[in-house]
């Protein structure tokens, strides 16, 4: 049986503390690890030290995705206790590639429609943590469906995209528990980021059918608990899932409603729905909505038209 101990570490987003798990059956694992900054530092190593753990001890860090609040101290930690990384190659790529968050995204985000000052604004909204790296850290490559072996137990690798293109979650059958990170939340639903498709230059990922997949997936799996990458563990992932659906469904019809007065582009959609955004936060809520739109688009739901390179929805 594995044990498992929750380790809840500071972040300065807005959503909170990030969870890391560690799995003290041999050999040691991290089930995400936190962001870089003092606090969460100070925090992890305390707690570690409190469950009896040292850092050399780890010898895996599972990497559920490449977002800085989830993996920030991962190339610090595997350096300094030799630890392997275990992450998607799709995240892989993103940290290696210290691909430039707006660069990648940037014919994206002019699709919308973005006036030139907000998108001033937006960009001039950096990031509070720096963007992870892992250099010089034994890599392990996951895609999902691997199993990994622990002395009593195992965990199965799941790839489950939608909220990042290589998110990577983990289950162990014995004990049916899902360790979930950002693809199920307790709280709150989360965002189907706009990401460009490595394979298909020029066209985005289809975060949000690839999300609602996942869901499927998810929803026929037995699961005594979910330990998710912030919140609370908890056992209703029916409810969870059905709040999921509902939010997206309330959102397909908000956009239909918007789009019944004549035709409008993603930015000016954006501001009907989410009037109070603000620099990043606007970012966010373009991704939120193109990634319904393309949805739509894809379903016949609502047509699009592009004019002077912006795109105009209407149904
Ligand atoms: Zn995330
Ligand atoms: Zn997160």
């Amino acid at each position: 049986m594995l044990s498992v101990y929750q380790i809840i570490i500071p972040t300065p987003y807005p959503v909170g503390p990030v969870n890391a798990y560690l799995i003290k059956n041999d050999p040691i694992t991290l089930i995400e690890i936190g962001p870089d900054t003092p606090q969460a530092n100070k925090v992890l190593r305390h707690m570690l030290e409190m469950l009896g753990c040292r850092i050399e001890d780890i010898k895996r860090i599972i990497v559920t995705h490449s977002h800085p609040d989830h993996c920030g101290m991962a190339e610090q930690f595997a350096r300094a206790s030799g630890a392997a990384v275990l992450i998607h190659p799709l995240e892989e790529s993103k940290i290696k590639g210290k691909q430039d968050f707006y660069k990648e995204r940037m014919p994206f985000i002019l699709e919308t429609g973005i006036p030139a000052e907000v998108l001033k604004e937006v960009i001039g909204d950096k990031d509070e943590l720096p963007e992870p790296s892992l250099t010089g850290v034994n890599i392990k490559l996951m895609s999902g469906g691997e199993s990994i072996a622990f002395d009593g137990g195992e965990l199965l690798i799941m790839h489950f995209p939608g909220h990042s293109p290589g998110h990577l979650c983990a289950y162990d059958p014995e004990q049916k528990l899902f360790f979930s990170g950002d693809f199920l939340l307790p709280h709150i639903t989360p965002n189907p980021l706009m990401e460009p498709d490595q394979e298909k230059p020029g066209s985005r990922l289809p975060a949000l059918k690839q999300y609602l997949s996942g869901l499927e997936v998810m929803e026929k799996m037995n699961v005594a608990m979910v330990f998710p990458g912030h919140g609370g563990a908890f056992n209703d992932y029916g409810r969870v899932i059905d709040v999921a659906r509902q939010h997206h469904q309330e959102q397909f019809e908000r956009i239909k409603a918007n789009l019944q007065a004549g035709e409008l582009n993603a930015y000016q959609l954006c501001m009907a729905i989410y009037p109070g955004l603000r620099k990043f936060g606007i970012a966010l809520g373009l991704s939120e909505i193109v990634a319904h739109l393309d949805f739509m688009v894809a379903n016949g739901k609502i047509n699009y038209s592009k004019k002077q390179g912006i795109n105009y929805y209407s149904v």
